[in-house]
């Protein structure tokens, strides 16, 4: 297989939702021009009014739910939820790794935004075998953690009887999708089918693997036939979104992070909640041939804050970085040796982009010629 890489910013067509047209220019950086030229924000407010109302007029108790994490965007969606009077209930799934500062955050949150919150939590030992399920059969440690992180929100929804749904950025219109998804604000069945991270799989689908019978998976399971309307929109698709403003507004309210601790991609206010999303990202190497830096540094590059030439020296200098104690930390969760870890990455290891030289593996094509492999 042939690839490309975008000439403005450094993503490859190896990612998923990344296609690069004829002049070159991939559909994240496209996705950029729609956010500065081609999108009404005046409009898209006006419309987020008619949303307000429409949630505020069938609510019979909370106006809507924003899914959180605790992290930065989870403060500005319940920020601006807040500004537009509604009354939110924050719904987390409670990952089995959260980290000190995720938890801090998160209680802060609660806390200084003035917000009810259900921390809801899966059995570890279901997560447990779930994430090997994943990991082992498609190559995706965050599978569960994706299908918990909709399901939930969207099943208490309807069940609590919530019309509205918050989602923070549209994720097509800031790191790849085409024409139609770039333009959407609605998160629905048809998205999670091809955007959610889910390979095409629901609940059902991993049942009998690992032992998991349909009982386990139950918090993993969309609302089939709902019989209440849910609308489910990014919030992004209706304020134009910017990660480093949405840390700023976030950091003002409370929100913490260190500036050194940089545990993904070149962010230092990004990924900091769960020990184990570092894994999700790293096996992109092995699939996509990216590593985090050149999302981040891409969106970087969009916003002028960095230089394609820059971005390129920087992720060449950082080399690949292997996220040694969440690897080791995710294996003593599953009662594996790391081995078992390296055993599976491998096994997903794109053969269409890398190739075999002596015991290393390369690939041809690599976007930074002296790359130490
Ligand atoms: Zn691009």
């Amino acid at each position: 297989m042939s690839f490309k890489y975008c000439q403005r910013c450094v993503l490859p067509d190896t990612r998923p939702g990344i296609v690069i047209d004829d002049e070159g220019i991939c559909t994240g950086c496209r996705g950029h021009e729609d956010k500065e030229s081609k999108i009404d924000w005046e409009a898209r407010a006006k419309a987020f009014d008619a949303v307000v109302a429409d949630a505020k007029e069938r609510a019979t108790g909370y106006d809507c739910i924003v899914p959180v994490s605790g992290g930065k965007d989870s403060w500005y969606q319940i920020i601006k939820a807040q500004e537009y009077g509604l009354k939110v209930l924050g719904v987390t799934w409670r990952t089995p790794a959260r980290t000190e500062i995720g938890q801090r955050n998160l209680d802060r949150m609660i806390d200084k935004l003035g917000i009810d919150h259900i921390d809801f939590s899966i059995s570890p030992d279901v997560e447990r075998r779930f994430m090997k399920a994943a990991y082992e059969q498609v190559g995706v440690t965050g599978l569960p953690m994706h299908m918990a992180l909709f399901a939930i929100p969207i099943r208490l929804a309807v069940q609590m009887r919530v019309p509205l749904i918050l989602w923070g950025e549209n994720p097509q219109l800031e790191y790849g999708g085409n024409d139609v998804e770039r333009l959407s604000d609605r998160l629905d069945a048809d998205w999670l089918a091809v955007h959610g991270c889910l390979q095409s799989t629901d609940a059902e689908s991993w049942v009998g693997i690992e032992g998991l019978t349909e009982g386990d998976l139950a918090a993993y399971r969309f609302p089939k036939d709902p019989d209440f309307d849910v609308r489910s929109v990014f919030l992004g698709a209706f304020f134009k979104w910017n990660s480093f403003e949405n840390t700023k507004i976030a950091a003002a309210r409370g929100f913490g992070y260190s500036d050194t601790d940089i545990k993904t991609g070149s962010w230092s206010f990004a990924d900091i909640d769960c020990h184990f999303i570092s894994l999700h990202h790293f096996i992109k190497w092995y699939k996509f041939g990216i590593t985090r830096d050149f999302d981040t540094l891409s969106v970087q590059i969009r916003y002028g804050i960095t230089t394609r030439e820059a971005a390129l020296a920087q992720i060449k200098e950082r080399g690949l970085r292997i996220p040694e104690d969440d690897i080791r930390r995710f294996c003593a969760f599953q009662g594996e040796s790391p081995d078992w870890f390296w055993e599976v990455a491998e096994r997903f290891r794109n053969k269409d982009i890398w190739k075999q030289d002596g015991n290393d593996w390369t690939i041809p094509g690599f976007v930074i010629e002296d790359w130490r492999w």
